[in-house]
């Protein structure tokens, strides 16, 4: 069939179907419709590529020239970037179909997608029976579209376990490339010195599919990094015998459930029945990941969102009195409460007089940790570990208390800190719920991450 039949009935079932989940904020049918006409044309012409003409979705923090990109935001409710991110252009540029942007917590600070503006995402796992789950967040949309079977491939963004815990809460693959791998150009900002954008998609192989498409130096982001790009399918099949896997004790804690653990231990199990050999390793800093990540993360968000301030673009409050009025009001009304709790903590920490106590600490808490990673890759080639502590929890059970939220991601945010890329790939249920088994690698060690979780599945 042509790319844009083939669109047309993507487009349909999404409509049918995406009321359950909530995981689209907007479908954008007639840009994807003349994506998939560009898409027959290309093929037509000779000049296809693997992606020409599959439809699938970006996270709504991905400008998209056009079409309205949210950020999960009342802020952003009416915006429409003129321009493209470099990831977006790239999977045009492929002549991949966009059939729409996906919902995410705001500002992609969160766990569970329940902090969008646009609503929360509600899993696919658990609901045949009545259950309503959380997606994991920030990138719960992508995760959720994806363990649907709505698209067969998603962009998500990572800072501090945005695509591996989502991923994994929905049992489905997802990876966080090293910081700098994949352009930041047109991506909204978060946290700026740990945010990357990765795939998320049903198979390692997919995954290494939309790598090739997303990797790459640009000169439009000064923190990327000039370094060539592999073909990530080259190596899919690559024997694992001799892998040296590390276990960082750390993770493997009492935060973990014994019926997560025991997953997550079968799955290391089968690695050594494929002929990798697994040992005990530590990660003696990762304890203080979580409170050094909500320093300099919160520090970093302040800085990034005060751009939003009613007078460029985005939302803007009715008739202010003056300018400081104006300021003010619109900052209150667009922004949702975990964004003000953030921004308040970060210019806390920021501020004169607390800047030593607390950024500074944290950034210095931030190199130990990373050193903890570079100690552990002169032993081991990867570590393996859980992704999240619990399978996908219920809606409202997290979200009035945001310390529990943020321990969500004690297996995760340390990699952030480091800059290191990792995996979460599916590894078995709880209680009829998916659990993910964390891949994590030295730096720019995605074809060899890649490998390991395809040769698991
Ligand atoms: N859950 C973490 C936070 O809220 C990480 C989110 C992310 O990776 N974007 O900050």
């Amino acid at each position: 069939i042509s790319s844009v039949e083939l669109t047309q009935q993507f487009l349909d079932r999404l409509k049918h179907e995406d009321g359950k989940y909530n995981s689209f904020i907007t479908i954008s049918d007639e840009h994807a419709l003349a994506e998939a006409k560009a898409a027959d044309e290309m093929r037509a012409a000779g000049k296809a590529t693997v992606w020409t003409g599959v439809p699938f979705a970006h996270k709504d923090i991905f400008c998209t020239n056009g079409i309205r990109t949210t950020c999960g935001s009342r802020m952003l409710e009416n915006f429409v970037p003129p321009y493209d991110a470099t990831v977006t252009a790239n999977f045009k540029a492929a002549g991949a179909v966009c059939l729409g942007k996906t919902n995410m917590d705001e500002f992609a600070m969160g766990s569970s997608n329940e902090s969008s503006f646009y609503g929360a995402v509600t899993n696919p796992w658990g609901l045949a029976s009545g259950d309503k789950r959380v997606p994991g967040g920030s990138s719960g949309g992508s995760a959720a579209a994806v363990a649907a079977r709505l698209v067969p491939a998603a962009t998500g963004t990572d800072t501090g376990g945005s695509i591996r815990q989502p991923a994994a809460l929905c049992g489905i693959t997802g990876l966080k490339p090293t910081y700098g791998r994949v352009s930041r150009y047109g991506m909204i900002a978060f946290a700026s010195s740990l945010d990357q954008g990765g795939p998320m998609a049903r198979t390692a192989e997919d995954a290494a599919l939309m790598l090739n498409v997303m990797a790459g130096h640009d000169p439009k982001d000064s923190t990327g990094i000039d370094r060539e790009v592999p073909d990530y399918t080259a190596t899919l099949n690559e024997p694992l015998k001799g892998l040296k896997i590390g276990l960082p004790k750390e993770y493997f804690s009492d935060q973990l459930s014994p019926a997560m653990e025991e997953q997550v231990r079968n799955a290391i199990r089968e690695y050594e029945k494929l002929g990798a050999t697994v040992k005990e390793v530590s990660l003696p800093n990762a304890r203080l990941a979580i409170a050094a990540y909500y320093v300099i993360a919160p520090a970093e968000a302040s800085a990034n969102l005060s751009r939003f301030d009613g007078v460029r673009y985005g939302y803007r409050c009715d008739d202010p009195k003056d300018l400081m009025d104006m300021y003010t009001r619109t900052r209150a009304e667009g922004f949702g409460n975990e964004v003000k709790r953030r921004i308040l903590v970060g210019t806390y920490a920021l501020s004169a007089g607390y800047f030593d106590a607390y950024y500074l600490k944290a950034q210095k808490v931030r190199r130990l940790i990373q050193q903890d990673f570079i100690n552990a890759f002169k032993e081991v080639d990867v570590l393996m570990s859980p992704v999240s502590p619990t399978p996908a929890f219920r809606q409202g059970e997290k979200n009035t208390d945001p310390v529990s939220m943020y321990l969500e991601d004690v297996f995760t945010i340390a990699i952030n800190l480091a800059g290191i890329p990792a995996m979460s790939v599916p590894a078995g249920f709880v209680d009829g719920l998916p659990v993910g088994l964390q891949i994590i690698g030295d730096y720019f060690s995605e074809a060899r991450l890649l490998n390991a979780a395809h040769q698991f599945q």
